[in-house]
């Protein structure tokens, strides 16, 4: 080690030269983590920190169910799904039964990202048509198809100039802070209805229509009411396909619903599903009709070497009965609610907090400079995250000006945990201020629609 090295600066170089750049770290100075336990994690110093940001996890860090449940499973048999199990077998059937009619094929991946992929090859190959419909400020992957529909400005700031021809975008629904706000948020349903519509007049149909059904991206922002029934029906109308990436925001996250769609009160053509799945373990799945998954049998072949693998389908069946057994959707509702309203009395002594984004236990704590102009607190927010992490919280900021705190821990999180995480908010939030301002005591002020767009 060079002199004034210690080890652990000599392993996060280490990292950065094998590392592609691209693949980016939390944290200038981030925590070596060696344990997870719930929803902590403890570093090598022997620290613990409350992990609100890990909906990769969702049963909690270590579980042991999952942990035994992998460990047989590997002592046994690990194979692929050509041959015969019943593992796979039993955790497709229970997957599709957690879909509405005619969802019930199931094709078994790795990721999100080959979720998302996979899905937009069945729209066009059971359309016939090429061009996809994406939303604005979307992340839906790495690999080639996913990232040509993911134009989040936070991930690739020349997002939106290098998309490929075959993506069309239309404009994030977001009422908060989007170009239709409040009530006048209906727009974007009939605005994303003309481009389908003129896509489709200029001889290109859009195969698909792809989106979160609530934009996690966005910070947790529920879609207006009513946008995607129209923009659904309109992509059909034109012989397109309905495609909802539920991969950060479904699987009972919001709590008072197990998908996303169900928010909105539509049924997609094709779901994707990953991260939950395996609560960290590689897992991803698309779900869509007999009719739609049999027309890609006529352009190809699928075949995934550990999708849906022995190891793969135990782990997914006992996240399945975990999230059941535990009720961790309703501790979404119960414990979301508590911190929902936490957030909220927050807002009330910092003028910073802008809205109160999301649903059960997706949350997105939007922090602007100016109630009215929405002018967004980047620089503030990853101040507060790193001040965080100095009192033991892990919370990463997201959407295109990185002004959102997006809260998403796992699933089994408990009053104790949220309470600590808002009592420490509130501090890093006041210490902010006093640097700030000089003062906390300036009037808070609030946008007018500030109790519409921060409703539980
Ligand atoms: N879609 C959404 C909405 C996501 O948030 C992500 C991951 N952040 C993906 C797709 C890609 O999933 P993965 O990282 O498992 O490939």
């Amino acid at each position: 080690l060079a002199a004034g090295t210690t080890p652990e600066d000599d392993l996060l170089a280490r990292r950065e030269a094998t590392f592609a750049t691209a693949q980016e770290h939390y944290y200038d100075n981030p925590p070596r983590m060696e344990r997870g336990w719930r929803h902590h994690m403890v570093s090598a110093e022997g620290r613990s920190y409350l992990d609100m940001v890990n909906n990769v996890t969702p049963l909690g860090h270590a579980h042991p169910r999952v942990e035994q449940a992998i460990s047989r499973q590997l002592r046994r048999l690990n194979t692929n799904s050509r041959f015969h199990y019943a593992a796979v077998v039993e955790f497709t059937e229970r997957l599709a039964s957690l879909l509405p009619d005619p969802l019930d094929t199931v094709f078994l991946v790795n990721s999100g990202s080959e979720a998302v992929d996979l899905a937009i090859r069945l729209a066009i190959g059971a359309t016939g048509q090429h061009d996809v419909v994406a939303l604005r400020e979307a992340y839906h992957g790495w690999t080639y198809a996913s990232d040509a529909v993911s134009t989040s400005l936070q991930d690739n700031p020349n997002a939106l100039a290098t998309r490929p021809a075959w993506v069309h975008t239309v404009d994030s629904p977001n009422s908060y802070r989007g170009r239709w706000r409040g009530p006048d948020a209906g727009n974007y349903a009939p605005e994303a209805v003309q481009i389908i519509d003129d896509l489709a007049a200029s001889g290109r149909p859009a195969g698909a229509f792809l989106s979160e059904p609530y934009y996690g991206n966005a910070g947790g922002v529920a879609l207006p009411d009513g946008y995607l029934e129209q923009v659904y029906a309109a992509v059909r109308r034109h012989g397109g396909l309905a495609i909802a990436d539920e991969i950060q925001v479904g699987y009972g996250r919001l709590g008072t619903w197990f998908w996303g769609f169900e928010q909105q009160q539509v049924v997609p053509d094709i779901v994707c599903v990953a991260k939950a799945m395996g609560n960290g373990h590689p897992l991803g799945a698309v779900i869509t009709t007999r009719a739609i998954a049999d027309r890609y049998r006529d352009q190809g072949y699928f075949f995934s070497s550990t999708g849906g693998s022995p190891v793969s389908s135990a782990a997914g069946l006992t996240v399945l009965d975990t999230l059941r057994d535990e009720d961790l959707q309703g501790n979404a509702v119960r414990t979301g609610a508590r911190l929902n309203s936490a957030l909220q009395a927050l807002a009330a002594h910092h003028s910073i907090i802008g809205a109160v984004h999301g649903s059960g236990l997706y949350l997105g704590l939007e922090l602007v400079r100016d109630p009215i102009t929405l002018e967004p607190a980047t620089e503030e927010t990853a101040e507060l995250c790193d001040r965080m992490l100095d009192l033991g919280v892990i919370v990463q900021p997201t959407g295109d000006h990185l002004n959102i705190l997006k809260i998403k821990p796992p699933l089994c999180v408990d009053t104790t945990a949220v309470d600590y995480f808002t009592h420490n908010l509130d501090r890093a939030l006041t210490e902010l201020g006093h640097r700030n301002n000089g003062s906390t005591s300036s009037p808070i002020r609030h946008h007018p629609d500030f109790d519409t767009v921060s409703r539980p």
